[in-house]
């Protein structure tokens, strides 16, 4: 049913509901045919009773005449047998008719039944009236049938013929009724569907100005200017759409102008910061060396004033902090402006950790921090840049004797670890400082980012360390990260494949939208 076109769909229930109705409507006919022929056959079978017992010596054809009041009397027919029983049961029926009008030979019977002294003369040979019984006829005993045979065959053909009409008419309505619903149907509605859709393919196909002309002054008109209504509102929201999105391309090419000037000033920027650096690197080489020199011949020199003493040292302190800041400036803003290069080759790492803490440990002897290294005995080569790997390493161990309480102890281990199913080494460092808060965690590792403002105040710092290691580890194809919970220490760890694997720098727009 669901494939079945609308037209399909309505012809076929108007054929249906026509049939229906046309085969009630002939149904009655059908029934009344029969009853009208087979009274008309009792008619005239009664009449030639009447002309029979009036002349009881005229012949009729398949006359049979039964006297007395045994059914048996019928002698194996039927048909007399049950109107022996029904007159003999019910005295106001008189006779009785019956037309056989199947396939096989049609025969139309009547039988009649005889009461009082009417068998007697009949079997005499006496005429009898046969007029409609009175009630006192109908009191006498039953005393005899007689019944008349005849073909049935013009009944049964009249009856069929009529019936055949009756079939011929019925069609003939049916046939019409369905003609001229598809009329109505197809030209009154489904006519203005088609065109109602003509106009919807138009609509989207793009063409917006198409409208519905129905004018049927009915529903569908009603339903064609409903939907012209819904092309204006849907032409209306397009033109502002088409005008937004004009706008809109405007602004992203004014957006895409702007980023390039952004993108130009801030390598700009980080040309200039490097520049800058590099310049002040040179003077304060300088002072600092000025400044070691000037320690050590106060050292020297029994005779010196410690203030002296301590305010050459407050220069170098200072000086050395001064560096390291502008060293990390100058490493940001080379890697911004992709001046960062990478020198490979194959490092021992024994040999690497054992130097880092040989660096750090006179920091930490100032704290007391044990700084103790725990690796495997074979550690194997690892392909990268050293130079860059031991500056992750010793920002992580920096910051670790930065952070750890006095009198603790800072762990730097190297562990044989798969990175992305590859063999490689996990070096970390561990220690038991404040820890870092989970929500931390992430944050550290971006530009000037700090846990919280009062450390710049007791450790100093930029907030730089950890943002250049992630750049670092990122050229390297390493990975790092931190494990870390509140007042339970640190550790932060970088992974990498011993076979070196280039990784490019994400680009400079996209470390800026961060
Ligand atoms: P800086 O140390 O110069 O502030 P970093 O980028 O190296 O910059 O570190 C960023 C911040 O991360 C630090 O200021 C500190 O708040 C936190 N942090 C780093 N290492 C540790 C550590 N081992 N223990 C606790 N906090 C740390």
């Amino acid at each position: 049913m669901a494939r079945l076109s609308l037209t399909q769909r309505s012809q076929l229930a108007m054929g249906v509901a026509a049939a229906l109705a046309i085969s009630g409507a002939m149904s009655i006919p059908w029934i009344q045919i029969r009853e009208s022929i087979v009274a008309q056959q009792l008619q005239s079978m009664r009449d030639m009773s009447q002309v029979w017992a009036k002349t009881p010596d005229i012949s009729i054809d398949r006359l049979r005449f039964v006297k007395g009041t045994d059914a048996k009397a019928a002698a194996g027919d039927q048909f007399l047998a049950s109107a022996f029983d029904q007159f003999a049961d019910t005295p106001d029926v008189f006779d009785r008719y019956e037309l056989q009008y199947g396939v096989d030979a049609p025969l139309s019977r009547y039988v009649r039944a005889l009461r009082g002294d009417q068998a007697e003369r009949v079997a005499k040979g006496e005429a009898i009236s046969l007029d409609v019984p009175d009630a006192a006829w109908r009191k006498l005993p039953l005393t005899g049938v007689f019944s008349i045979e005849r073909s049935g065959v013009g009944a049964a053909r009249l009856i069929w013929q009529d019936r055949i009409y009756i079939l011929i008419g019925g069609g003939l309505a049916w046939i019409g009724i369905i003609v001229a619903a598809r009329l109505l149907v197809v030209r009154g509605y489904l006519r203005a569907v088609r065109r109602l859709r003509e106009v919807a393919n138009r609509v989207r196909a793009g063409d917006l100005s198409s409208r519905s002309q129905l004018r049927t002054g009915d529903e569908l008109e009603q339903l064609g200017n409903s939907f012209n209504d819904m092309v204006a509102t849907l032409d209306g929201s397009q033109k502002q759409l088409q005008s937004m999105n004009e706008s809109l391309d405007f602004k992203l090419v004014q957006l895409s102008e702007a980023n390039v000037g952004l993108f130009e000033s801030n390598r700009l920027k980080s040309e200039f910061l490097a520049n800058v650096s590099h310049e002040l690197r040179t003077p304060l080489n300088s002072v600092i060396g000025f400044a070691e020199l000037l320690a050590e011949l106060a050292r020297k020199d029994a005779a010196a004033d410690p203030k002296r003493i301590r305010y050459i040292e407050h220069i170098l302190k200072s000086g050395r902090g001064l560096l390291e800041m502008i060293n990390e400036l100058l490493d940001m803003a080379k890697i911004e402006a992709g001046r960062m290069e990478l020198s490979v080759s194959n490092a021992n790492m024994t040999d690497m950790l054992e130097g880092i803490c040989a660096i750090m440990r006179p920091q930490a002897d100032i704290k007391k921090i044990d700084l103790e290294i725990q690796h495997p005995d074979e550690l194997p080569t690892v392909e990268t840049d050293p130079g860059k790997l031991q500056q992750i390493l010793y920002n992580f161990v920096s910051n670790a004797i930065k952070f750890s309480p006095e009198g603790s102890r800072v762990i730097v281990r190297a562990d044989v670890w798969a990175v992305d199913g590859a063999p490689g080494l996990r070096m970390s460092v561990v220690d038991s400082g404040p820890g870092i808060p989970l929500d931390m965690q992430q944050t550290i590792f971006e530009k000037f980012r700090q846990v919280d403002a009062s450390h710049t105040k007791s450790h100093g710092g930029t907030g730089l360390g950890l943002a250049i290691c992630r750049e670092l580890s990122t050229m390297l194809g390493a990975k790092l990260g931190v494990e870390s919970k509140a007042n339970k220490g640190s550790m932060f760890w970088v992974e990498m494949p011993l076979e070196f694997r280039a990784k490019k720098l994400p680009p400079l727009m996209a470390d800026r939208a961060q």
